[in-house]
């Protein structure tokens, strides 16, 4: 960890597969950091809150999607080093779960391969995960 990187911050993320075998990204939007950049939805592990409940929470918020907890299993971890904080990243694999997806706030998303992943660009921390997905889904 750099020394500058004094908070830490943690993050779930989903990588959504549907019945193809393809991976969910969405663009992170104009007014956020690292706008333009595709990313696994999820979002920040709020006070009180387990990985698994964030995740719940965030599918529904951002991508009007339901799921539940026996369906959300941990794959990998990302951890990374930004300039002013240090985020621990817990990948989960969701393939089950209701509804259709589509970016609720205003956010593109794509389904796209897991061996096609690296055509999009990503957050650093997000680019880790990437490889054990490739091994998972091909
Ligand atoms: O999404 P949100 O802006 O709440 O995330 C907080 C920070 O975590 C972002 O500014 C970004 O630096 C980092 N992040 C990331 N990869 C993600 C989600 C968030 O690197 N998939």
């Amino acid at each position: 960890m750099s020394a500058n990187a004094r908070k830490i911050l943690l993050v779930a993320a989903c990588a959504l597969i549907d019945a193809d075998g393809r991976l969910l990204i969405a663009q992170r939007p104009e007014g956020k950091s690292l706008a333009g950049l595709w990313e696994f939805p999820g979002g920040k592990v709020e006070p009180g809150e387990t990985p698994e409940e964030t995740l719940i929470r965030e599918l529904r918020e951002e991508l009007g999607v339901e799921t539940r907890e026996a369906c959300l299993a941990p794959l990998t971890f990302a951890s990374h080093s930004y300039d002013d904080f240090h985020l621990l990243m817990p990948l989960y694999v969701c393939r089950r779960f209701e509804g259709i997806a589509r970016g609720e706030e205003g956010q593109a998303v794509k389904w796209v391969r897991a061996k096609d992943l690296r055509s999009y660009p990503m957050p650093p921390a997000d680019e880790p995960l990437i490889a054990p997905l490739i091994d998972l889904l091909g």
